[in-house]
Formats: C-alpha cells, sequence, structure tokens
C-alpha cells in the first residue's frame, strides 16, 4: 500500500467508529422504546462494532509507525494483536445475548410494536448498509483486506437486523412471544461466529502465515524468469505481518562469480518481485555451485 492509500485507511477507520457510534445510539434506542430482547442483542452487537471500530484506529495508525531499532521488522503485527482483542469483546457480547435470550425463553417478556422504535431502527440499519457499501468500495479500491473485511461484517449486521425486525413483527402477529427471545439468541450465534473467525485469522497470523499458493507460485515463476547468471534457487520461505510479506531463498550461483556479478542478479530478482508482490521484504542468502541442493526452482 502507498502512503497515500493507508493515509485513505486511517481516515475510513476514523468514518466507521462515527457511523458505529451513531448506530448504537439509535439502536439503543430502538431497544428501549420496544422492549424486544431480539432488539437489544441488535444494540449490544453495535457496542461490538464500536470496540472493533475502536481498537482498528489505534491499530492501523500503530502499524503505519515505522521500524525501529527496537522493533526492526516494524509494527505490523499490532493489527493482529488488535483483532485477537476485538474477538474476545465479540464473544463476551455473544454471551450477554445468551443469557438474555436463556431468561427472554424460559419467561417470555412483552415487548410493544413502537413505530418510532422500529422506524429508527430501520434508520440504524439504512445507515448501516450504505457505510457497508462504502467500504467495500474503498476497501477494493485501495487493496485493504482490513476494510473489506469490516464491510463484510457489517453487511451481515445488516441482514441480521432485517431478519430481526421481520422475526419482531412476525412475533407480534403470531402471539408467539418466545421467537423474540430465539432470534437473540440467533443473533448471538452470528456474533460469536465473527468473533471465532477474527481470533482464527488473527493467531494465524501472528504465527507467521506463508502467503496463498498462488501468491508463492507468482513468487516462484518470478525468480526463475529473472535469475539468469543464476544456477538454482531453493528453500523458498515466506511469511506474512500485516500488509508486509516477507521472502527470502537461497541463490546458488558459479562458485568463480565474483560479489558484484552475484549482487547484480539479487536486484534484478528483488526489483520485479517488488513490483508484483506489493509490500515485499525480500532476502536473498547467495551460494556457491558446489552448495547445490537441486531440489528448489532449477533457473538455468
Ligand atoms: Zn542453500
Ligand atoms: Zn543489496
Amino acid at each position: 500500500m502507498a502512503k497515500g492509500s493507508s493515509d485513505i485507511v486511517v481516515r475510513v477507520a476514523y468514518g466507521s467508529l462515527a457511523v458505529g457510534i451513531v448506530v448504537l445510539a439509535l439502536k439503543a434506542f430502538a431497544a428501549w422504546a420496544t422492549g424486544s430482547i431480539a432488539l437489544y442483542s441488535d444494540a449490544l452487537e453495535s457496542v461490538v462494532n464500536v470496540v472493533t471500530a475502536l481498537v482498528a484506529l489505534v491499530a492501523v495508525r500503530l502499524s503505519a509507525k515505522p521500524a525501529d531499532a527496537s522493533l526492526p521488522y516494524g509494527y505490523h503485527k499490532a493489527e493482529y494483536f488488535s483483532a485477537v482483542v476485538i474477538g474476545i469483546f465479540i464473544a463476551v457480547a455473544a454471551l450477554l445475548i445468551f443469557r438474555e435470550a436463556y431468561f427472554g425463553f424460559i419467561a417470555p417478556r412483552e415487548f410493544k410494536l413502537d413505530p418510532l422504535g422500529l422506524g429508527v431502527s430501520v434508520l440504524a440499519t439504512a445507515l448501516n448498509a450504505g457505510w457497508a457499501y462504502w467500504l467495500l468500495r474503498m476497501g477494493r479500491k485501495n487493496h485493504s483486506p482490513a476494510l473489506v473485511a469490516d464491510g463484510r461484517h457489517l453487511t451481515t449486521d445488516v441482514v441480521s437486523t432485517v431478519g430481526v425486525l421481520v422475526g419482531v413483527l412476525l412475533a407480534a402477529a403470531t402471539g408467539i412471544h418466545q421467537l423474540d427471545a430465539v432470534l437473540a439468541a440467533l443473533v448471538g450465534l452470528t456474533i460469536l461466529w465473527s468473533g471465532w473467525e477474527l481470533i482464527k485469522q488473527s493467531v494465524i497470523g501472528l504465527m507467521d502465515v506463508a502467503v496463498e499458493p498462488k501468491v508463492l507460485g507468482k513468487i516462484r515463476d518470478i525468480i526463475s524468469a529473472n535469475a539468469d547468471g543464476a544456477i538454482e534457487a531453493h528453500d523458498i520461505r515466506t511469511r506474512q505481518a500485516g500488509k508486509m510479506i516477507f521472502v527470502e531463498f537461497h541463490l546458488v550461483v558459479p562458485g568463480a562469480m565474483s560479489v558484484e556479478a552475484a549482487h547484480a542478479i539479487c536486484d534484478v530478482i528483488e526489483a520485479k518481485l517488488r513490483e508484483a508482490v506489493e509490500n515485499a521484504q525480500i532476502t536473498i542468502h547467495v551460494e556457491p555451485e558446489e552448495k547445490a541442493k537441486h531440489s528448489g526452482i532449477v533457473v538455468v
């Protein structure tokens, strides 16, 4: 990501926080006005969004800091730590909802179809839908997986709120008030699922996950197409840290080749890799022919 686009990502993160706070206020009002457990769960989900936006904002700003002497590989993994914290918050919100749903199921509470409350909930959902669309558009334009993930998450929120609203109307129409608690539990399940996914992804990131096979294939192709003068490349390893991609491998050259000539080959490969793989950090270990493993990519 270029500097300009990371500025945009920070600005969009501020926007998500503002939208999250407004939507939370609207949904809290809707829950209070109707007394519905399902709408209360929906409002709790909005608390999750505000916390998520806040932690994401801190992480985005922190991970944009340049590397320094004490953290020479940069601050990119800050995003993973923040995501783990968010995941735990999300799981706690889900547990609170399950608790409410359980008590609501064994002792169904009356709720009223307050038109203002329901109208405000529809307004909050429309706001969320608009922001989700914007996030997906900006995320795709700026190649930011974080923004796209955020947009997808908001989209599922919109779908679940629509489901809750339809369900509350159904519960009122059929007189089966336990439906309200059942819907709340369903909202809780989707929230728990999104928390689990987030924690899983972040832990994988903290464990230095390799790039996807497709990207690794591209890296291999670029090395073999641009290693004129070298004999082979082997022991290719990759790892991701936020938006950064670290690539390292061994490059076998004839033993009599000068350091200068070997370094020139490395520079060509590095330039081509950086062109094709965004935010690539490349380290190449050069070794003489007698060390060749003949197990890597033969480039000559
Ligand atoms: Zn080697
Ligand atoms: Zn160099």
